[in-house]
């Protein structure tokens, strides 16, 4: 039952040490190179996105290997892979100011309804990603974005029945794989949707950030 999977991986928990991370963070950092896109690392808000269109912003000192900066990494990449291919290299992938940036400018060029889509499907598949790196799930900086509509920001999983009940947990699974994002044993493919979303949901399709 992929439902059950994907529990396991979102709430496991173990001791990983600096080594451990450091490693993750640099598979990490090729698989993002895979697609072209660069990293910096600043907390100087000169960089106001976390994605702009080149680079994604991780907001942590540069030395740092910190679940934080592996947690960030990780969700801006699964933004990536999610975002619908005609909004990929816009400002902030199209869905609006990023959690913690403040590139008030980035638009939202989709409906509400797709940015909580993404945005949910974005906050497992980083776990997802995580979790095939070697990396336990139960964090904040992972879950946040997750779990910030429903006011929840303490513990994991959050209301984790519910969800399953309200068969959320399946369709995000179900989208993941429509994207081509996972596959049929829920692993990562690092591979970029290539499936564009519903033109009546996309408010801007040309000029690129
Ligand atoms: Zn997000």
């Amino acid at each position: 039952m992929s439902e059950e999977r994907i529990f396991q991986i979102m709430s496991t928990d173990f001791e990983v040490d600096h080594k451990q991370r450091a490693t993750a963070y640099k598979r990490l950092v090729a698989l993002v190179k895979n697609h072209g896109i660069g990293v910096i690392r600043s907390m100087d808000d000169r960089y106001k996105y976390g994605w702009n269109g080149k680079q994604f912003r991780i907001d942590e000192p540069a030395r740092s290997t910190s679940m934080r900066a592996l947690g960030d990494l990780a969700h801006e990449f699964a933004h990536f892979l999610c975002a619908s291919p005609a909004r990929r290299y816009h400002l902030e992938f199209g869905l609006g100011q990023g959690f913690s940036t403040s590139g008030t400018e980035a638009k939202e060029l989709t409906s509400s309804e797709v940015i909580q889509t993404e945005e949910n499907c974005a906050c497992v598949l980083a776990a997802i990603m995580l979790n095939h790196l070697g990396i336990p799930n139960l964090k904040e900086s992972i879950w946040v974005n997750f779990l910030w509509y429903d006011g929840f920001k303490t513990t994991c999983p959050p209301k984790w029945s519910q969800w399953v009940a309200a068969g959320e947990i399946d369709y995000i699974v179900r989208t993941l794989l429509t994207w081509g994002v996972i596959d049929a044993d829920m692993n990562p493919t690092f591979k970029a949707r290539e499936i564009i979303e519903d033109p009546r949901h996309f408010t801007l399709q040309s000029s690129a950030a």
